[in-house]
């Protein structure tokens, strides 16, 4: 668990790996909010950080996801289960997937099999509908007195909002803001890359979020892969840089025979190249191998969005 002060903690899920996926407690006086729920085995971790800090299971009064990707919302019918005074908190188009899970389950069952979904996930539970909010774009949840932001924020998901905790000027932006891995952030120099993860991929949309971010000058952004940002227009600028690659490198690759494959190789060169001219105390072995998953998730999604433009 890492304390970064003004309630704010960030809890490691575990998911697949380290410093991959996070949780994060908002805690104000004895109430605490949760965003994100990674995958059921994370509830441990988090339980474990409320113990700590002498809280209880009842404390919990908001579970709010950015979206309904699994790595992010895998956990939420087990949290819910686990939290008997939580609310969650989620994306007006994810609230029918959050009562009757089976559509995101067969999703993933259909791409990694069940073995692997019911190893790395579990089950995942159903969850009453009375018991979720759907969280309209500027809806503000009330914290003990601590006022959270939800804002509409496509470009990734099409059911993806960020949260902003007014209190601080933080921002919660689960995959609309990128991803910096810690072992690739080096203090005044990081690795960051947009997440571009099928089927909802939409530049200009992803752009326009970023720019939102942006609007409210955030001192710090927490990704939910992995931890806390500050230099927020840096990133920003940098993420627009790469977006704009990213969509160059799709219609460089349409004609290719398998466009996946083409699009995932040149994301590789391209996540080296940025390496390099960050000078980053990394070889460019460890680059790819840590960032092989994201690279070819990203291929996917890209992939995903060079049909629908070429269609
Ligand atoms: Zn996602």
């Amino acid at each position: 668990m890492k304390n970064y002060n003004n309630g704010i903690y960030l809890l490691d899920a575990h998911y697949l790996r380290d410093n991959l996926a996070a949780v994060y407690m908002v805690v104000e006086g004895d109430s605490v909010a949760l965003v994100e729920t990674a995958n059921a085995p994370s509830l441990k971790y988090v339980l474990e950080a409320l113990d700590k800090l002498n809280l209880t299971s009842e404390a919990v009064k908001y579970i709010l996801l950015t979206h309904i990707h699994l790595d992010h919302a895998g956990g939420a019918g087990s949290y819910m289960a686990a939290f008997p005074n939580a609310k969650l908190v989620v994306h007006p188009k994810g609230v029918r997937h959050m009562i009757d899970p089976s559509y995101l389950e067969a999703g993933v069952v259909g791409v990694y099999g069940q073995e692997f979904v019911d190893q790395v996930y579990g089950k995942l539970a159903p969850i009453d509908a009375d018991r979720i909010i759907s969280a309209e774009d500027g809806l503000i949840i009330n914290l003990n007195g601590r006022e959270l932001i939800c804002r509409d924020t496509p470009g990734h998901a099409n059911h993806h909002n960020i949260i902003i905790d007014t209190k601080t000027a933080g921002i919660f932006s689960g995959d609309i803001f990128g991803v910096v891995y810690p072992e690739l952030n080096f203090k005044h120099k990081r690795l960051v890359f947009p997440a571009t993860t099928p089927v909802n991929f939409a530049p200009e949309k992803m752009i326009n979020s970023i720019g939102l971010i942006e609007s409210y000058a955030p001192e710090y952004v927490y990704l939910t892969h992995f931890g806390q940002v500050d230099n927020i227009g840096q990133i920003a600028n940098t993420l627009r840089r790469i977006i704009a690659d990213y969509v160059a490198i799709v219609r460089e690759s349409a004609e290719a025979e398998d466009v996946v494959a083409e699009i995932a190789n040149r994301l590789r060169q391209h996540i080296v190249f940025e390496a390099k001219s960050l000078d980053l105390p990394v070889s460019e072995e460890e680059v790819l191998s840590l960032l092989e998953m994201d690279m070819q998730i990203n291929a996917q999604g890209l992939a995903v969005w060079s049909k629908q433009i070429n269609s």
